[in-house]
């Protein structure tokens, strides 16, 4: 696989998505006026096209001639992007596919976490500049198995109140982001409890070691060319890479740790920080070093618990809180006991029963600022 890195590249062609039923419904909008502007400046060759049904970005991105673009371009939530990645690991040849085709958002949904972390910004225009500019980086993407189907996921798992909050306001669209923190504050009150059985393959269970993971990673001068992951990707086989865990289907490993659900309140799993305006979720959370946040939180937490941790996750204290358990894990499992619902994959909904997640070390690939 010829792979660029370390220049920004000039003259970029790009295949430009755009989801007509993103966010408030204004997507077309905000490319024609705050994106196409730069990069017809940037003298892109930009290819656009809009998304007829869901799942249509799947077909897109498991069809497209990948020799004919330098990137696919989200105008959209994190909904699309969710689809091309499981569009392009669909490929016979999936993994090149995911190693060659960077994808990125441009902030046009309710939910664009996406450009949060990579780009830094929900203005389109500025994640527009940011993007003719940007670097190829790679990006862990996290197997997903229910039954005997296996998806791809890019940004997080949910199950509790969040993913309650997420896809319990599909009614109330109109609000736009607000409608995550409205339907949060509505459920906080109720003080609901989602049971539950959970193990997770554990790497680091520890605060401060989580900690320090963070700061020696961060501190690394990052070299693409001896990212050995890269390297690896185009000998090994050409699908996806084999599940190391097995699947939902199979018995639990032994050495997993089996953590109490009964009283789940939050389950979030996330592979990057910032999973929306103001709200760094997963401080320590980083987006290639192979390992997914877990955050559990109980679901019998007072309620004015509950609103500190709300209000110190902007400020940064969530992370060190007595009732906010973290952990970096490879892999995990989770068993509802109920018979209805929620659990979020990257903020689209999936049936409500048994899941298990698994890792994979820079699967994918985005664009950073
Ligand atoms: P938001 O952040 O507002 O949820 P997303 O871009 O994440 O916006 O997309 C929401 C959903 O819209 C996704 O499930 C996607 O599959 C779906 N979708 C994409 N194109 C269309 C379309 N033309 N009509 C209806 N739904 C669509
Ligand atoms: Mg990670």
């Amino acid at each position: 696989v010829e792979l660029s890195y370390g220049t920004s590249q000039r003259r970029r062609r790009l295949k430009v998505l755009i989801n007509p039923f993103g966010g408030k419904g204004t997507a077309a909008n905000l490319y024609k006026t705050y994106a196409a502007p730069i990069f017809a400046a940037a003298r892109c060759q930009v290819d656009v096209q809009t998304t007829e049904h869901r799942g249509h970005a799947i077909e897109i991105a498991e069809q497209l001639d990948l020799d004919a673009y330098d990137a696919i371009i989200c105008c959209s939530g994190d909904g699309l992007p969710y689809e091309v990645f499981n569009g392009l690991g669909r490929r016979p040849n999936g993994r090149e596919a995911l190693a060659k085709m960077p994808v990125a958002l441009l902030p046009c949904g309710s939910g664009n976490g996406m450009t949060w972390n990579c780009l830094g910004t929900e203005s389109v225009s500025v994640a527009s500049l940011a993007l003719i500019k940007s670097f190829r980086t790679p990006l862990d993407l996290v197997s997903v198995t229910q039954k005997n189907t296996r998806t791809l996921s890019f940004l997080s798992q949910s199950f509790g109140i969040v993913a309650d909050s997420d896809l319990g306001t599909d009614n109330i669209r109109w609000m736009g982001a607000q409608r995550f923190t409205y339907g949060f504050l509505v459920r906080l009150m109720q003080r609901t409890i989602y049971p539950c059985d959970l193990a997770i393959k554990v790497e680091i269970g520890d605060k401060r070691v989580i900690k320090d993971h963070y700061r020696s990673y961060v501190s690394q001068e990052y070299d693409p060319l001896a990212d050995p992951i890269r390297v690896e990707a185009a000998s090994q086989s050409p699908a996806l890479p084999e599940l190391e865990y097995g699947t939902v289907e199979d018995q639990v490993p032994k050495d997993w740790e089996v953590v109490p659900g009964e009283h789940m309140g939050n389950f979030y799993a996330g592979n990057m920080a910032i999973m929306s305006k103001d709200t760094s979720f997963f401080p320590a959370s980083l987006p290639g070093d192979g390992l997914m946040d877990i955050v559990t939180i109980d679901g019998t937490v007072s309620r004015t618990t509950s609103i500190k941790m709300m209000n110190e996750i902007p400020t940064g204290g969530f992370f060190d809180m007595a009732d906010v358990n973290i952990r970096k894990a490879k892999a995990f499992r989770l068993v509802p006991h109920e018979k209805d619902g929620y659990i979020s994959i990257d903020g689209e909904k999936v049936p409500f029963e048994a899941f298990q997640c698994e890792i994979h070390q820079g699967l994918g690939t985005t664009l950073t600022k």
